[in-house]
């Protein structure tokens, strides 16, 4: 049996999600930001609570419950654009709406909170390369990081040019970015996890949205830390590590420790339960 304790974090967390669908429902005036929240706010609830009877799939569950409706209700259907091109278009024309709430929420302040839980249990890009056959990394990460800050100035520069040439028809532009920006994403995400023999070298590489994750998510309140009384260093948590963060080295500047997308990988594996 569960102590009561134990659902102090998923309450906290379903707790979280509504306070911040309530207020930008009656802030907003809009229906739509309670539905919205409450679904992610629930999933994401459901994940942990179903981490916590070990069901083994818990969170592939939320990635597929959130990321599914991002993508296809939120991206295809409401033509709402929730990479970071559409940011800074709803930013550059001053409305705040759907999608810079969202990046407010999961990507820049949330993180705060929940460090990197968005790219562990809600983006869509990664609820499809963690089907791929490298979870545990073969290869050593390489030192190719950059890549995502060239990626980040260059989103940003596309949509500036879009503005200051005045094109017409911005809206649909924006979409068709958003369909096409997908689409290469896959692509170059299993490409490149299959030449690294690592499904998340897309986000540890080339995704721009890191470059606002990586900063926040240092100051993460929600952290795995470790029982060093318990540890026999016998390192299965650094290799089953999908980021390579070193675990067990409970500092702020641990290596990687920016980079924990809390997939609880390493504390299903520890066989001293250290974590
Ligand atoms: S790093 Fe980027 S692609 Fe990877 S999970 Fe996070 S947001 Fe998604
Ligand atoms: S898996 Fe557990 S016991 Fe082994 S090094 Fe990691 S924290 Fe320590
Ligand atoms: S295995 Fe542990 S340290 Fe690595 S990303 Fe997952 S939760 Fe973070």
């Amino acid at each position: 049996m569960l102590s009561k304790k134990k659902y102090v974090l998923p309450f906290t967390m379903w707790l979280i999600f509504e306070s911040i669908a309530v207020t930008l429902w009656l802030t907003k005036d809009n229906l739509f930001y309670l539905f919205n929240f409450s679904y992610i706010g629930t999933s994401i609830t459901l994940g942990i609570l179903l981490f916590l009877h070990n069901y083994k799939y818990a969170r592939r569950i939320v990635q597929l419950l959130v990321g599914l409706y991002m993508l296809i209700y939120l991206g295809l259907i409401c033509n709402e654009n929730m990479q970071i091109e559409g940011f800074w278009y709803y930013l550059f024309t001053g409305v705040f709406e759907a999608a810079t709430i969202h990046y407010a929420v999961a990507k820049i302040f949330g993180p705060l909170i929940f460090g990197r839980g968005w790219c562990g249990y809600a983006c869509w890009t990664a609820m499809v390369l963690d089907f791929l056959p490298y979870k545990e990394p073969l290869q050593p990460r390489k030192k190719i990081g950059y890549i995502r800050y060239i990626m980040f100035v260059a989103s940003f520069i596309l949509v500036a040019s879009l503005f200051l040439c005045h094109i017409s028809n911005l809206e649909k532009i924006i979409f068709w970015i958003f369909l096409i920006g997908n689409i290469l994403y896959y692509v170059i995400g299993i490409t490149l996890a299959f030449v690294f023999q690592d499904n998340r070298a897309f986000c540890k590489y080339i995704c721009p949205i890191t470059v606002f994750l990586k900063p926040m998510s240092y100051f993460s309140l929600i952290r795995i830390t470790c029982d060093k009384d318990k540890c026999i260093s016998c390192g299965k948590c650094k290799r089953v590590c999908p980021m390579n963060v070193d675990v067990t080295d409970n500092s702020r500047n641990r290596e990687n420790g920016t980079e924990c997308i809390l997939c609880m990988e390493c504390v299903k594996n520890c066989p001293k339960d250290a974590l």
